[in-house]
C-alpha cells in the first residue's frame, strides 16, 4: 500500500484533458501552501498589531480564498470522474456494438465452411477459413477490451466458489485444441498423481487467464513445438506451470510484459501472430484480485514458462 500519495500533476492533466491549474493534485498543493503561508502571516500580524479587527478581516479573506480553491478542487475531481465514465461508456458501447455483427459474420462463415450453402473449392475453403480465424481473433479482442473497460471502471465483479483446477485445465485445453492443431503444436496436460485441494476462484475469470496463457504458449511456439502444463501443490496454494518451446521473450522486455498494450519486439515484426497486448495485463489483474501471483522465465528461441500461484 502506498503511504505517501503520488503527485502526478502532468500525468493527471494529460490523461483527463485538464489544464494544469485544474488538476486536483495541483490545487491540493496550492491549498497546502496557502494554509502554511496564511498561518505564518496571521502569527506575524497578531504579534505586530494585536488588533482583533485586522485579524478577523484576515481570517475572512483566507476563508474566501480557501473556499474558491475548494470549489476548483471539486470541479477538477468531477471532470476526472466524467472523463473516466465517458471512457468506460465509449469502450463498453463500442465493444457491445461490435460483438453482434462479429458473431453474425462468424456463423455465416461457419455455414459456408460446413458446406451448408453447397460445395466450395479447396481454395475458397482456405480463404474462408482465414476470414473465420481473423474474425475469431477480433471477437477475443473485443471481449478483452470489454473486460479492461470494466476493470478500469471497477465494474469487474467477482463471484468466488471452490473449484477443481484440473477439470478447468481439461476444459481450456479442449477448447484450444483446434488452434493447437492448426499451429501443429502438441499441448499436454500432465495430471498430478494425487488429488489436489480445490481452490477458491472466480471460475469464468480463471478460464480467461488459462486461455490467455495457453493460447500465447501455442501462438508464440514453433511448428511441432510443445506446451506442457503441470500442477504443483504448495503449503499455501497451487502452482500451475505452462511451459512452451517457443520463440521466448527478449530479456529487455521482461519488465514491461504485464503492461497494457505491450507486445515484445520479436513478435511485432512477425506477420503470423496477431495480438493486442491486453491479455497479460488482464491476466495479472485477475490473479492479483485472487490474492495470487504470476511470474515467468524465458529464454529467447528456447521457450517460456509461465507460473500462476493461486492461494487455497
Ligand atoms: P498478445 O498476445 O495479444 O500480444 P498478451 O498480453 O497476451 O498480448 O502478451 C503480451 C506479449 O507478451 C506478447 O505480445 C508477446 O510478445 C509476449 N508473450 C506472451 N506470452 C508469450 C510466450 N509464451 N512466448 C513468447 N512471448 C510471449
Amino acid at each position: 500500500m502506498r503511504l505517501v500519495p503520488k503527485i502526478g500533476i502532468f500525468e493527471e492533466a494529460k490523461e483527463f484533458h485538464l489544464r494544469i491549474w485544474e488538476t486536483p493534485s495541483f490545487l491540493f498543493l496550492v491549498m497546502g501552501t496557502v494554509t502554511i503561508v496564511v498561518m505564518y502571516v496571521t502569527y506575524v500580524f497578531t504579534e505586530r498589531f494585536g488588533d482583533p479587527e485586522i485579524i478577523i478581516i484576515g481570517e475572512v479573506l483566507i476563508t474566501a480564498i480557501m473556499l474558491i480553491l475548494g470549489v476548483l478542487f471539486v470541479n477538477g475531481l468531477s471532470k476526472m470522474v466524467i472523463v473516466n465514465r465517458a471512457n468506460y461508456d465509449f469502450l463498453s458501447l463500442a465493444a457491445h456494438q461490435l460483438r453482434t455483427p462479429l458473431t453474425g459474420v462468424k456463423w455465416t462463415l461457419k455455414a459456408f465452411l460446413d458446406g451448408d450453402f453447397g460445395t466450395i473449392t479447396p481454395h475458397q475453403f482456405t480463404m474462408l477459413k482465414r476470414g473465420y480465424e481473423s474474425n475469431e481473433r477480433m471477437i477475443l479482442l473485443v471481449a478483452d477490451l470489454l473486460h479492461i473497460a470494466r476493470i478500469e471502471a471497477q465494474h469487474f465483479s467477482y463471484d468466488f466458489s471452490y473449484e477443481d483446477i484440473s477439470s478447468l485445465l481439461d476444459e481450456v485445453v479442449e477448447g484450444l485444441s483446434f488452434e493447437a492443431e492448426r499451429k501443429k503444436v502438441l499441448v499436454a496436460f500432465e495430471r498430478p498423481d494425487t488429488e489436489l485441494p480445490k481452490v477458491r476462484i472466480d471460475k469464468t475469470k480463471i478460464i480467461i487467464v488459462l486461455q490467455n496463457i495457453i493460447d500465447n504458449a501455442i501462438k508464440y511456439n514453433i511448428p511441432n513445438g510443445k506446451v506442457i502444463i503441470r500442477l504443483y501443490p504448495e503449503t499455501d496454494g497451487i502452482v500451475i506451470s505452462i511451459q512452451d518451446t517457443g520463440i521466448g521473450i527478449p530479456a529487455r522486455d521482461h519488465e514491461k510484459i504485464f503492461t497494457r498494450f505491450f507486445r515484445a519486439e520479436n513478435v511485432i515484426h512477425t506477420k503470423t501472430t496477431v495480438g493486442s497486448g491486453l491479455g497479460l495485463f488482464l491476466t495479472k489483474n485477475i490473479i492479483d484480485t485472487h490474492g495470487g501471483s504470476i511470474w515467468f522465465e524465458s529464454e529467447i528461441n528456447k521457450g517460456t514458462s509461465f507460473y500462476i500461484k493461486l492461494p487455497i
